[in-house]
């Protein structure tokens, strides 16, 4: 017996999807949402940004498999219903990704590319003194799926790693630090900043003047979570002041960030377009498969997001 999906993809046509699902789980019929034949008899929602107009039309809906690590988007959709369980996609190929997101921008700046551009940029020939990665302080912002294959990642690149998460964790040759009393403690020995915490009511803001302002002065930022972690004219403000030498960021508050928004032109901001990771088809499509064929059994799916804390 086949069962059918529903698949909504909010950017554009699902079709690669949908041919993915057919080669990788031919037991599941996936199709596009508005295909399905008795829609009340869908119990398993795959979706990327769904509309209000997808739950409306699948009454019976029992969990909705999300195309993506971040589910801040759908937990604030005002048409999920309170019954459904949200899964989110573990890892599926995107620490890799992010390994080398951070490992690139942390070698950036540890290795001056940021002042050697700004030499070239004056016809200038002047070498800075290295320094040993060991001497390089990164600290990471959420030690999850991605921030702690990050971490793993740098720290065998040579540099000093510490990470902060909600609750102790133990990670070889990482200082971890946790929860809202250990904050101050690990900012103020963070050299290169990188965040990868989901957005929940506790993290929006979390790169705010204070918080970036305990970091030692020269110190960078890395934003590769969400734009909403982050006070922009608060990184304006640090970066003209000199208290930051630079920052990247993969996320922003308004995305696409508009053509005349004054970030694009910020003197030490390096701007990508939420390019960091991003969900490939096969890894993606085998863990949504074994979640729906978990749950066709009545075992508990990996990755269901607890509603409350919000990730
Ligand atoms: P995850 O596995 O859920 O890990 C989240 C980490 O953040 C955990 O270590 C968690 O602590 C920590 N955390 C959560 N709330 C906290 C708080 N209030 N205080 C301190 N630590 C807190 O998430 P993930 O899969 O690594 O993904 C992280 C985020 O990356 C996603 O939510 C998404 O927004 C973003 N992302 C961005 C891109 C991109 O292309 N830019 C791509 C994929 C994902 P515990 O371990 O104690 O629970």
């Amino acid at each position: 017996m086949t069962i059918e999906c529903p698949i909504y993809y909010e950017e554009e046509s699902a079709q690669h999807w949908i041919d993915a699902f057919a080669r990788q789980c031919p037991h599941l019929d996936v199709k596009d949402w508005q295909q399905i034949e008795r829609p009340e008899d869908a119990h398993y929602g795959i979706v990327w940004r769904p509309s209000a107009e997808f739950f409306a039309r699948f009454p019976n809906l029992k969990a909705v498999l999300n195309l993506g690590a971040g589910v801040d988007g759908i937990l604030r959709h005002p048409q999920l219903p309170d019954s459904v369980e949200v899964i989110r996609l573990e890892n599926a190929g995107m620490g890799a990704q992010m390994n080398e997101y951070f490992a690139y921008h942390v070698m950036h700046y540890h290795r001056h590319m940021d002042r050697y551009n700004t030499q070239q940029d004056n016809a200038q020939w002047q070498v800075f003194p290295g320094i040993p990665a060991k001497d390089f302080r990164v600290g990471i912002l959420g030690l999850g799926e991605l921030g702690s294959s990050v971490a793993t990642c740098l720290q065998g690149l040579g540099y000093t790693l510490c990470g902060w998460s909600r609750s102790a964790k133990n990670l070889d040759g990482v200082k971890c630090y946790a929860g809202a009393e250990q904050l101050d403690q690990f900012l103020g020995q963070v050299d290169a900043l990188c965040c990868l915490l989901p957005l929940t009511d506790s993290t929006r803001d979390i790169l705010n003047k204070d918080n970036m302002s305990k970091l030692p002065k020269g110190a960078v930022i890395i934003n590769a979570a969400r734009g909403e972690h982050l006070v922009e004219e608060d990184l304006v403000e640090l970066l003209n002041n000199g208290h930051l030498r630079g920052a990247v960021v993969d996320t922003l508050r308004t995305e696409p960030l508009p053509a005349n928004n004054p970030l694009w032109k910020q003197p030490g901001l390096i701007i990508t377009p939420h390019c960091a990771a991003q969900s490939w088809l096969q890894p993606s499509v085998e863990q949504i498969g074994n979640n729906i064929d978990a749950m066709l059994a009545g075992q508990r799916p990996s990755g269901v997001v607890e509603r409350n804390r919000g990730y």
